[in-house]
């Protein structure tokens, strides 16, 4: 089979490779979509960390090719789509509730082979079938929408809150539609380029700002005297992740889900943290969602298929990685088994 393998950073090539047996519990999934996602990016860059050699790629669908011993809930044929965080289910942080955090995580195309080849193997445990309703484009974006979805738990969203989402790409447009189910009133989004921002007025934010020639905090306060009460950094930008502070209601969330660079700190004076009581806080993959954002995708409550702008054959990878975070792009997907 083709397979795109990650050396180390910089270091990403066309490989051919055995198709890989199913081990007892595990199933061969026969990839249709994969999604190239942010984390990808960084991880070849070497911003983000990953095992080394493997084959990248967690946001996918596929089609079941073979069961390994003992699976009895999936069969040669069935659709499905692949929860990436597989943990060990023994560390102190599984045994806490909290999975996404495991210290023994083998995440599947992070430090496990993933979907950025024709084939892989995967706990049958974290593969989750696919209404018949649903495209493969859209099974492949069930995770980074579950993604967004844990960035809400963290905002702690409350009815009528006010939001405001630095970057309208796949991950901000996912999160004004999430906002609005969770009963957000006021979205304000804020990104660069001028179709990202018409396309999340189009899914449901009420204002679209450009950063770079408007005076953001100005023309929030126009609209939200006191700020936004959550703000969601899509953007992995530091500066901006600082400007948020000062930009949050009193009282308010500034949730950091977007990656910044690991080498770059910001400055905040904690004093200013204290007086207002802003809390700051991460948000990391999700514990046990991606059936319901298999769910709200499959009713049209989450639409994903306006969020993907480009698909690529597996060979085309080098021009798939060259188009991601160019003016044009949103979600770009390679689709390992076309030619
Ligand atoms: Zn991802
Ligand atoms: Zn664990």
């Amino acid at each position: 089979m083709k397979a795109l393998l990650f050396h180390g950073p910089h270091s990403l090539s066309l490989v051919d490779r055995e198709i890989p047996q199913p081990a007892p519990g595990q199933v061969l999934l026969k990839i249709a979509a994969a999604g190239i996602c942010g984390t990808d990016v960084h991880i070849l860059r070497g911003s983000a960390p990953a095992g080394a050699p493997v084959i990248l790629g967690h946001e996918v669908s596929g089609e079941v090719a073979a069961v390994g011993s003992g699976v009895t809930h999936l069969k040669t044929g069935d659709r499905v789509t692949v929860d990436p965080n597989v943990y060990c289910g023994h560390c102190s942080f599984c045994r806490s509730g909290d999975v996404h955090l495991c210290v023994n995580n083998r995440c599947f195309g992070i430090y496990a082979d993933g979907g950025f080849a024709q084939y892989a193997v995967i706990s049958a445990d974290f593969a989750y079938k696919l209404p018949d309703s649903m495209t493969w484009l859209e099974g492949a974006m069930v995770e980074p929408a579950a993604c967004c979805m844990h960035g809400a738990e963290m905002a702690q969203y409350r009815t009528g809150d006010s939001l405001l989402i630095h970057g309208a790409g796949a991950i901000g447009a996912l999160h004004v539609q999430y906002a609005r189910l969770r009963g957000v009133s006021t979205i304000l989004v804020s990104d660069p380029i001028a179709h990202r921002r018409e396309l999340a007025l189009e899914l449901g934010a009420d204002y679209a700002f450009d950063p770079l020639t408007q005076d953001l905090y100005r023309e929030v306060r126009k609209i939200l005297p006191d700020g936004p009460r959550v703000i969601m950094d899509c953007s992995g930008v530091p500066r901006v992740v600082e400007e948020s502070v000062r930009q949050v209601r009193w009282g308010g969330r500034v949730v950091l889900f977007g990656i910044c660079p690991a080498d770059q700190d910001i400055s905040i004076a904690p004093a200013y943290i204290n007086d207002r009581e802003i809390t700051l806080c991460g948000s990391y993959d999700y514990i046990q969602l991606h059936q319901a954002a298999i769910d709200l995708i499959a009713a049209g409550r989450l639409r994903v298929q306006p969020l993907i702008s480009h698909t690529f054959p597996l060979t085309a990878y080098e021009q798939a990685f060259a188009t991601f975070g160019t003016s044009r792009s949103m979600k770009i997907m390679l689709l390992p088994n076309e030619a």
